[in-house]
């Protein structure tokens, strides 16, 4: 029994697989071969990038791009939960591959080794319908974002604190949307920004903007309910708090001025 999507039909094993989305109005078998056909770059494997990438690849997103350069340790695994105490020592691009692919082997999952920066970033994203961001420094998510607005992609960007988050979507490409660089302002130091290693951090903390990053792609795949573009959202886990913060397109943003509306507003 195969149900006609289009031209391409689901598969018995994908039908059952998919069912809790195919049952939805929002989704329905149309939005899970779009979500088939959508290929996402998640820039790290760590505390964000594990739980997005797990339920990315559970959704059927049908191409995965891990980027990451780093290998597991001992104590990533409090919160990075693509990667098992088995792998500690492995590059983590190959234990996420594993981990999705044991998950849904319906799916291409790429892992790329190696470090993002100013001169690989377009390359890296430019071949995908939507960046996550995850990284943990400000170096790569501004190259991250450059890319981003260069190669006219949206970007979902989550970060962390010890017991906080911030996750946002950027279409800087967009007239009158705003970048990550313009929510930052000014470039921060090489050195501004504390690392997990250095602050700490509840590890279900990162569970819970991890897969708030899953759902915000998922969202903006399939178009369903308003988008969080030009919004960003502050988790507070102390007090099980949310609110949404506007953003505002900087008109002197070195990165996507010369895209935004000459107001400069939305
Ligand atoms: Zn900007």
């Amino acid at each position: 029994m195969q149900e006609a999507v289009g031209k391409v039909e689901l598969s018995e094993q994908g039908l059952a697989r998919y069912a809790r989305h195919i049952v939805l109005r929002d989704v329905g078998g149309p939005g899970q071969m779009r979500l088939l056909a959508s290929r996402v770059v998640v820039i790290g494997a760590g505390g964000i990038g594990s739980p997005a990438a797990l339920y990315l690849a559970a959704a059927g997103v049908g191409h995965l791009t891990i980027v990451d350069d780093d290998t597991v340790s001992l104590s990533n695994l409090q919160r990075q939960i693509l990667h098992r105490s088995a792998d500690i020592g492995r590059p983590k691009t190959n234990s996420a591959v594993d981990a999705l692919k044991a998950l849904n082997p319906d799916i291409a999952v790429v892992g790329r080794r190696l470090r993002l920066d100013a001169d690989n970033a377009r390359s890296l994203i430019a071949d995908h319908d939507i960046v996550l961001d995850g990284s943990d420094n400000f170096a790569t998510r501004l190259a991250v974002n450059a890319a981003a607005v260069a190669e006219g992609r949206t970007l979902v960007s989550a970060a962390l604190g010890p017991f906080e988050g911030q996750l946002a979507v950027f279409r800087g490409h967009l007239p009158g949307s705003p970048c990550y660089r313009c929510f930052l302002g000014a470039e921060p130091p090489p050195e501004a920004g504390q690392s997990c290693a250095e602050m700490g951090i509840l590890g279900a903390v990162a569970g819970v903007m991890g897969s708030w990053a899953a759902l915000e792609t998922l969202r903006e795949i399939l178009a369903i309910g308003d988008s969080l573009a030009g919004r960003m959202l502050l988790f507070d886990a102390r007090s099980a708090a949310t609110r949404i913060v506007r953003l505002r397109p900087d008109p002197a943003c070195p990165v996507c001025a010369g895209e935004a509306s000459p107001e400069g507003t939305r």
